[in-house]
């Protein structure tokens, strides 16, 4: 018996390799080096921790099963009911019940039963498959929950108030929970693309005031800590939601409400994204995606992504890393973080903690062959210089810091004590990044710079902008509508590569500090900044340049900044001539 099951198990998940490898979900190198699951209901998962696109995994599925695909109607006004927290999410549509997981049967029969109970309103009558991404649609969104929550005022309550909570924060991709107490209760608030907003499901807005103590025990229950709520405390959970762990950070308060000490509550939801993404899927030109591919590919050296907190910089890192493990399964990758994010089968991880720093832990996985190592951060003199001499000695390490621009990467390296010899011979490439807010296309218009007084003021001189035909989306007087906040919905990269060239190491070794070092190259044009990127985004529509100036810096300060520098280096330019034309030279050489 048992050994007909395997065989059955093996048989399923070749088949469903083979449809993937077919539609180019995964690359047959990719496909080789993954491990069979031990049974049928782990496919699916074990195919998404892999980092397989969930929508070409369904479009797979409902090849096999010969079942329908959800499609994304919006035009479609039937009822829609929607799970709340199974492991599994599943919908409801037209009479067809489409799963994410169509091999767990745990999860289907039980509603199979329920469809029976006329009490229930489960109608169905066809099974189909939905991706996962499909449930953060704005229909799906806004579909009934199937809410099947007791009214009971004890544990079990909380527990499934606290349940729902997290998945909402999960599917809306909030980055943080709020929970205030109040004096009539709690107000619960999400922080969704960097701004706070209430949830959509109006029973998990607000907390009565005889629950708050429920929600917060139970949420101290999960991180393992005593609650007396007379001082500061913080932990971790880890939440099994829909095919993945989602890991968080629970930070508590004792506030004063009027007369009353209440615990504050706030949640950072650590690694909420659904899967690694490749590197085409991050929102970077072509150009960029092309260039830290190819210095993914050395074998030594330092990669270094800089952003303030929040911009995305370890995504990008891990998606270099996928793009590493999948071009070049035989190379061993490590990575050191703080706490441990989203994880990739194929890269062992280790998390810093009290007893293990930064230096301590790259010291000790030097020690394990790594051939790929990515540290989290570099805050520390010992831990720059491991890695600098890591990258020496035949590793590629990739690391993140906190500078404004690309080319700062060079002073604040300096400032930590780093040999500018060995800065300019080791350091491959510095990408910068913020991300900025993605308009909605509902409630905004396109407008040419020229039809308008105010933008021509401030971007008139940018050709790229005032080329014809060229528009740039701008938001309508009252923005915001059903399907975004505030005109804005989502986010998207923005990002600058400054290449470590011949010319730079040159002048990096001989002591020129980061701006001279940039200014070096846009004038060589081998250098585009935040604002050409963004730019090169508002024309294809992705953002505003109200936006940018927000995330970037203003454009008058960003540019003029270098105007003057520009207008001061033409002055001193003559006698600069001869130095400046033997770089070329050594350039073009090298
Ligand atoms: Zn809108």
């Amino acid at each position: 018996m048992a050994v007909e099951k395997r065989s059955r198990l093996d048989i399923q998940f070749e088949k469903i390799i083979s449809v993937l490898v077919k539609i180019d979900a995964l690359s047959e190198k990719v496909a080789r080096n993954i491990s069979t699951p031990d049974c049928l209901e782990a496919i699916v998962p074990r195919l998404l921790e892999q980092g397989v696109d969930d929508v070409l995994l369904a479009n797979a599925l409902s090849e096999i099963y010969h079942c329908d695909l959800y499609q994304d109607d919006e035009s479609y006004t039937g009822e829609l009911i929607r799970s709340t927290h199974d492991k599994c999410p599943w919908l409801i549509s037209d009479s067809i019940l489409y799963v994410t997981n169509p091999y767990d049967r745990d999860q289907i029969e039980p509603l199979i039963r329920r469809k029976k109970d006329a009490k229930d309103h489960l109608y169905f009558d066809k099974l189909g498959v939905l991706a996962m991404s499909d449930f953060e649609s704005d229909d799906v969104l806004r579909a009934n929950y199937d809410i099947a929550t007791s009214v009971d005022t004890t544990g079990l309550w909380a527990k499934e108030f606290v349940d729902n909570l997290l998945n909402e924060a999960i599917t809306r991709k909030a980055s943080d929970i709020h929970i205030n107490p109040e004096s009539h209760g709690g107000v619960i608030k999400l922080r969704i693309d960097g701004r706070c907003q209430l949830s959509n499901i109006p029973d998990i807005q607000t907390i009565s005031i005889d629950r708050y103590r429920l929600v917060a025990n139970n949420l101290m229950e999960r991180v393992n800590k005593q609650n007396n709520y007379l001082e500061p405390i913080s932990g971790y959970l880890v939440y099994q939601a829909a095919h993945k762990h989602v890991s968080m950070r629970l930070e508590m308060a004792p506030v004063k409400v009027f007369t009353e000490i209440k615990p504050k509550i706030t949640i950072r939801i650590l690694n909420n994204s659904r899967a690694i993404s490749r590197m085409d899927q991050l929102g970077l030109s072509l150009e960029h995606v092309g260039i830290l591919k190819s210095i993914g590919r050395r074998s030594n050296g330092l990669i270094v992504v800089t952003g303030p907190t929040g911009s995305g910089k370890s995504t990008t890192l891990k998606s270099l890393l996928r793009d590493i493990r999948d071009q070049f399964p035989e190379k061993s990758i490590y990575t050191i973080e703080d706490p441990v994010e989203d994880q990739l089968d194929g890269i062992t991880s280790l998390e810093v903690s009290q007893h293990m720093g930064f230096s301590t832990a790259l010291k000790s996985l030097l020690r394990h062959d790594p051939d790929v190592i990515m540290v989290g951060e570099i805050r520390d003199t010992e831990t720059a210089e491991l890695a600098l001499r890591a990258s020496m000695t035949g590793h590629l390490v990739l690391t993140t810091l906190h500078t404004n621009d690309a080319h700062g990467a060079i002073n604040r390296l300096v400032n930590l004590g780093m040999d500018r010899a060995l800065i300019a011979e080791n350091l491959l490439a510095v990408t910068a990044q913020r991300l900025v807010n993605r308009v909605c296309p509902h409630c905004s218009t396109q407008k040419m710079i020229q039809n308008d007084e105010g933008l021509r003021a401030t971007y008139g001189d940018i050709d790229t902008l005032t080329a014809s035909g060229v528009a740039v989306p701008v938001l309508n007087e009252n923005a915001g509508c059903q399907k975004c906040n505030f005109g804005y919905s989502g986010r998207h990269l923005v990002n600058e590569i400054f290449i470590n060239d011949r010319l730079s190491e040159k002048m990096i070794a001989q002591g020129h500090g980061s701006n001279e070092i940039k200014f070096a190259q846009q004038e060589r044009k081998v250098f585009d900044d935040l604002w050409d990127d963004g730019i090169r985004l508002a024309i294809l529509g992705v953002t505003t340049l109200d936006a940018l100036e927000v995330k970037i810096s203003p454009l008058h300060v960003a540019r003029n900044r270098f105007g003057v520098e520009k207008s001061r280096k033409t002055e001193a330019r003559s006698d600069l001539t001869v130095d400046n034309t033997e770089l070329f030279i050594l350039d073009a050489i090298n």
